[in-house]
């Protein structure tokens, strides 16, 4: 270790800490912490061993249909035909080549996901606050830290205010441990009671420090333990198990009819290499190659488009299971409204007013916009008269600027002598002044909470006691607020009898003030996504920390809430069995004042029911609810580093209308996948048919196995790209959504498979049949291998969806046109290029022949096409 990184790493001594505590209002400067960056390289753990190219290329040839296809070879060697030999070796090393390269693009397109996913930072540099992604984070930051923050770094702590963190990523101990800002004697302390450090992977769950950067990267105690442990294998996703397997399945069976129609062959007296060579063409003609390789890149490219439109995926797998979401919990503020609040009606000594005939002549009006200004940390730019901080504070302080008061002047005038910060779970904030010598503790809140704690009302008179009849009266006004969807903040305050530390046990007995309403809207896009959400059999259900009638409200507003529907407070659902819950589940559309645990049993419940459902969380104590759902979302603006970590998505405009718009595209992906499998299998099984029907009818080879090879890994690979970008069509709004357990390979699927297999090997058997009474064997394969190949050409254009091209429009995927005209320049090459048409065994094509291949390979297609413009038309479509 250099002594630069030994100096912080023994910034341990009071003399080194004092030195940085003077630097703490500046840290670094942009240029110290650039050169930093140099010198210790980017704050990322290394993920151990990462595979070399050669190790990626050399596992491309395990694959038992390779294997299949090197004795493919050698037998082809053995049967006299070296040409065919070359070929497909240098098919397989091309199909190697491809298959790493699409291994590393997979890599980089995860790493360049993870990247936009990765944890900021808040530091201090050149004496201003920033946020920066955290591998920019160097040895020598000042870093602050508050509840739901990720540590990115180890560090010293400078200052301390309550902070708790979760180190379970290092100790494996769940439980929160305290920090300490103290010097800790030097000697062999344990990672647990290093208590002044903080470690990189902790989680904040409570507080707020600050602290000085002393390891980054692989530097860090975390680091430590990666560098042991080696790369997590990428785990498959469920599709490509679930494909591997069939794979597996598929490579069984074709060996069993391969040996079958070598035994036949041989029983027709056939030479044994000849035998031989159907066997293996048949073993060719049935194994997607490629199929592997392009549901990847097509779950690559999915995410690649969702993380463009908002939507950040963490892994692969997550697309899969987006695409069967049949219930999304949303939190109200910011996702469902626009988090805009502006005030609107007050009420305080007995009046209901407008916020703009706020009274400062009334004691008890002061008194609330006083409370309003110093209990909340909101402030106004000067210079642009933005107001910035906390939407619900920022109402409070355009309350005070429209009538001309302003807050920097109220709070410097009564100085914050201690606070309790906001939080979700208690739904209070309070702070503590000296107003006129008077020790005062200013509360703001949930109505529901202060209310209950309050055991004096302010009136202009004087303070009284707060009897049912003015607790009722109170009620009464928040209810009629809180139907017109405003979102009610109650006031109190109490004298404490000195100046001194504050606990929980203060926010109690209390003098109640007043209320301030304030309006949030509803965004314009979700009430659209709610009804597009409806259309395609996918449930919206609000889940709020605010008061249950102002969440009705606006869930009304938005379409969630219907007539017949019930809405539900955390204390009620606390109150119901599960049992009663399951019974009552479907009606209820509105959570009202959650708790976190609320959220992990609205999960459970429905997904009893078998649901699969997203939920989304921007809090540190939401993460166990965003583990426990199908799909757990955070809000990339909003969220906390904790939330993100517990995701499988994160949306990076906060917006829920992009939650919609991904499960769309979730569906669209699975459904191109599907289309794609479609298309590679049905191609396949015409190739499989016709080597079936001449070896059993005693004819010649129609293809060898070079051929199969071209059609499946070159010409058949492009429109299966093609039909993966497809891109998402309405009509996946008007599908139910899809069934989880539902197989991908479904009975109607292999159906369709059989049936366009058949009719692409009935033109291929009649091109075939032309060839042997116009040439013999070598014009008929020719002609067999020609007609497959442009007939699962224009096959592409069928598998793109299910409707015909009339609906789709032909130009709609321009991809899938590219992919065509790439299909036919190779098959031309391969039919014309002199040395090629050696390679590949082809007879030369009179202009009539050529003619007679493009006409059968397009009669599959037109029959295909006037099936489905038939059944369009019946539907209505
Ligand atoms: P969501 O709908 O996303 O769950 P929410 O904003 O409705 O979010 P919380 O932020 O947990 O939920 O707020 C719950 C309640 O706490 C609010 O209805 C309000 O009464 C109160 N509250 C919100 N912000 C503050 C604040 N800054 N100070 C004091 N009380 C607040």
């Amino acid at each position: 270790m250099d002594t630069e990184k030994q100096r912080w790493h023994t910034l341990e001594t009071e003399q080194v800490l004092s030195s940085v505590k003077s630097d703490r209002q500046q840290g670094l400067s942009g240029a110290e912490a650039e050169s930093r960056l140099e010198q210790y390289g980017p704050n990322a753990l290394s993920e151990g061993k990462k595979k070399s190219v050669l190790q990626v290329f050399l596992e491309q040839f395990k694959d038992l249909m390779v294997m299949i296809l090197i004795v493919a070879a050698l037998i082809s060697l053995a049967t006299g035909e070296a040409e065919s030999t070359i070929v497909i070796f240098a098919v397989l090393i091309l199909n190697a080549v491809l298959g790493t390269v699409q291994h590393f693009k997979a890599e980089k397109s995860l790493e360049s996901l993870k990247a936009m996913s990765a944890p900021s930072a808040k530091v201090i540099r050149d004496g201003v606050r920033t946020t920066v992604p955290s591998p920019q984070v160097v040895p020598g930051d000042i870093v602050e830290l508050e509840a739901g923050d990720m540590v990115v770094a180890d560090g010293r702590i400078l200052e301390n205010y309550s902070l708790k963190v979760n180190e379970s990523s290092l100790t494996g101990e769940s439980e929160a441990v305290e920090k300490t800002a103290d010097v800790i004697p030097k000697g062999d302390v344990a990672l647990g009671d290093r208590k002044n450090m903080v470690f990189s992977g902790s989680l904040v769950t409570y507080g707020r420090a600050v602290f000085v950067v002393t390891g980054t990267g692989m530097d860090t105690e975390l680091g430590k333990v990666a560098a042991l442990m080696n790369q997590t294998q990428q785990r498959k996703t469920p599709l490509q198990q679930s494909l591997d397997n069939f794979s597996k399945k598929l490579a069984i069976i074709i060996m069993a009819i391969c040996a079958l129609v070598f035994v036949l062959a041989l029983y027709r007296q056939k030479p044994i290499l000849d035998a031989l060579m159907f066997a293996v063409a048949l073993a060719v003609a049935a194994i997607p190659e490629a199929l592997s390789s392009i549901v990847t890149i097509v779950q690559a490219m999915g995410t690649q488009k969702m993380a463009r439109q908002n939507a950040i995926m963490k892994d692969l797998k997550a697309v899969e299971t987006l695409g069967a979401v049949s219930v999304i919990c949303s939190d109200k503020t910011g996702t469902l409204t626009q988090n805009k609040m502006t005030p609107q009606k007050i009420y305080a000594d007995g009046m209901l007013l407008d916020g703009d005939q706020l009274d400062l002549a009334n004691d008890v009006q002061r008194l609330l916009l006083k409370e309003a200004l110093l209990a909340s940390d909101a402030t106004t730019d000067k210079e642009t008269g933005a107001e910035i901080g906390d939407p619900t504070e920022v109402a409070l302080v355009m309350l005070g600027n429209r009538i001309g008061v302003d807050e920097v002047a109220y709070r410097r005038q009564h100085p914050r002598l201690g606070e309790l910060a906001f939080d979700s779970d208690r739904k209070l904030m309070s702070t503590f002044h000296s107003v006129e010598g008077v020790p005062t503790l200013y509360t703001k809140g949930a109505i529901d909470v202060l209310l209950e704690r309050s055991a004096w009302l302010l009136t202009s008179q004087g303070k009284v006691e707060m009897t049912q009849e003015r607790r009722a009266e109170i009620a009464r006004v928040n209810t009629e607020l809180s139907r017109q969807g405003l979102r009610v903040l109650s006031f109190a305050c109490k004298e404490l009898e000195a100046v001194r530390p504050l606990t929980l046990e203060d926010e109690r007995d209390f003098t109640f003030v007043g209320l301030i309403s304030m309006i949030d809207p509803p965004r314009p896009e979700a009430i659209q996504a709610v009804a597009d959400a409806k259309r395609g059999g996918i449930r919206t259900i609000m889940i709020t920390g605010d008061h249950k009638i102002t969440a009705s409200a606006i869930a009304r507003q938005l379409g969630i809430f219907r007539d017949g529907d019930e809405a539900l407070s955390g204390v009620e659902l606390d109150a119901m069995s599960d049992d009663e819950l399951d019974q009552r589940l479907e009606k209820i559309s509105v959570y009202a004042r959650v708790s976190p645990e609320n959220k992990i049993r609205i999960v459970g419940a429905w997904q009893r029911k078998g649901r699969i459902v997203s939920m989304t969380g921007d809090g540190v104590n939401d993460a166990p609810a965003l583990k426990a759902a199908d799909i757990g979302v955070a809000m990339g603006i909003t969220g906390t580093e904790v939330s993100k970590d517990a995701a499988s998505m994160i949306l990076s405009d906060d917006n829920f209308a992009t939650i919609v718009k991904a499960v769309v595209n979730g569906r669209g992906v699975y459904t191109n996948i599907k289309n794609a499998i479609n298309f590679l299998l049905s191609g396949n099984m015409a190739g499989i048919f016709c080597v079936l029907i001449t070896s059993l009818a005693n004819l010649p080879m129609p293809f060898a196995a070079v051929h199969l090879l071209f059609i499946n890994l070159l010409t058949d690979s492009l429109p299966a790209i093609a039909i993966g970008v497809e891109p998402a069509g309405k009509g996946l709004l008007d599908q139910k959504p899809r069934d989880p357990k539902e197989p991908i390979l479904t009975r109607s699927l292999l159906t369709r498979i059989m049936v366009y297999g058949a009719l692409i090997a009935a033109a291929t058997m009649g091109a075939f049949f032309l060839g042997l009474n116009n040439g013999g064997d070598a014009l008929a394969m020719t002609m067999a291998f020609s007609t497959l190949t442009l007939a699962r050409l224009f096959h592409g254009f069928n598998c793109r969806g299910e409707s015909s091209l009339f609906r789709l429009g032909l130009t709609t995927n321009k991809a899938s046109l590219g992919a065509f005209a790439a299909g036919v320049v190779l098959l031309a090459a391969v039919l014309f290029i002199p040395g090629l048409t050696t390679l590949f065994q082809v007879a030369p094509l009179t202009l009539p022949l050529a003619g007679a291949i493009v006409g059968l390979a397009l009669v599959p297609t037109l029959i295909i096409q006037a099936w489905k413009l038939i059944r369009d038309l019946k539907k209505g479509r």
